[in-house]
């Protein structure tokens, strides 16, 4: 089954440069899920010509602004396309309450149902998502509200050993967290400083470039994805020598790239060209 993720955004906090906050469509053997939504995600979509309707799961990791805010517009941009068919959201406790009152409050209405599947958990791994394609494992990661990182393993049609794409972000440095991530084909990482800054990531829970590498060694994936990439990093060089001094097989997302998820490492493909 073919398997790849398109970036939306690849930046940290703020949303300048040549990188949005965090959003990305997985896409396994045509089923898309959205991984997190930040500010403006609807107009990353369209540029990169995903189907917005063709949308029908979203994952998001915490409710920080930088990775859920975009989902609101995103849902009132459903309906007013016309939308019928039910959306799934996994968000951690308190996104329903935020779309349901800003609705409420707003007097906007979506004409489609949402089906909530909201996590309130703080140790292991759950189950939060699974169809005919893939399932979806939640586990907690170390950040500054609750957030949750996510294990996507395809259902291969035949007897393939099913390949497996991890998403965490944004978490410090814990290693709590490698048995969940374990063997990934692809590790999506957030790395949003480098190694200068370990001090300020650990008051501010986020990873160095060398702890994203040294996590990416720990668990024995196959190939890291840097991203949550901070502004201050206009060329993120440091961050990738820094990255592969513990991990060689790192590259760092780009807004608007395609990385195919494989047994074998990948490179990116320019995702605005043609039809998606
Ligand atoms: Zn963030
Ligand atoms: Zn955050």
């Amino acid at each position: 089954m073919h398997m790849f993720v398109t970036i939306l955004g690849s930046g940290a906090a703020l949303p300048i440069g040549a990188r949005r906050c965090s959003a990305q469509v997985l896409n396994i053997g045509g089923f898309k899920l959205l991984i997190d939504c930040a500010e403006a995600t609807q107009d990353r979509i369209r540029y990169n010509h995903l189907k917005l309707q063709s949308i029908n799961t979203i994952a998001i990791s915490h409710l920080h602004g930088d990775h859920f805010f975009g989902l609101p517009g995103l849902l009132s941009t459903m309906h007013l396309c016309g939308r019928t068919e039910a959306v799934t959201v996994v968000a951690p406790k308190g996104a329903r309450q935020v779309i349901e009152t800003t609705f409420e409050l707003t007097g906007n209405h979506i004409g489609f149902a949402v089906e909530w599947v909201e996590m309130d958990f703080d140790e292991d791994c759950r189950r939060v998502f699974e169809n005919q394609r893939c399932t979806v494992d939640a586990f907690p990661l170390d950040h500054s509200v609750p957030d949750y990182g996510f294990r996507i393993t395809e259902r291969p049609r035949n007897a393939a050993a099913p390949l497996v794409y991890a998403y965490c972000c944004d978490t410090a440095y814990d290693e709590r967290i490698l048995p969940h991530i374990a063997g990934a084909d692809l590790l999506c990482l957030e790395c949003t400083f480098s190694n200068e800054y370990e001090r300020l990531a650990a008051e501010r829970k986020h990873l160095t470039a060398g702890q994203a590498g040294r996590m990416a060694r720990l668990a024995g994936v196959r190939q890291l994805l840097l991203t949550h990439i901070s502004a201050r990093f206009r060329e993120p060089d440091l961050l990738l020598s820094q990255a592969r001094e513990e991990f060689p097989n790192t590259i760092i997302a780009a807004d608007n790239q395609r990385y195919d998820i494989s047994h074998t490492p990948t490179q990116p493909t320019d995702t605005t060209a043609d039809e998606k």
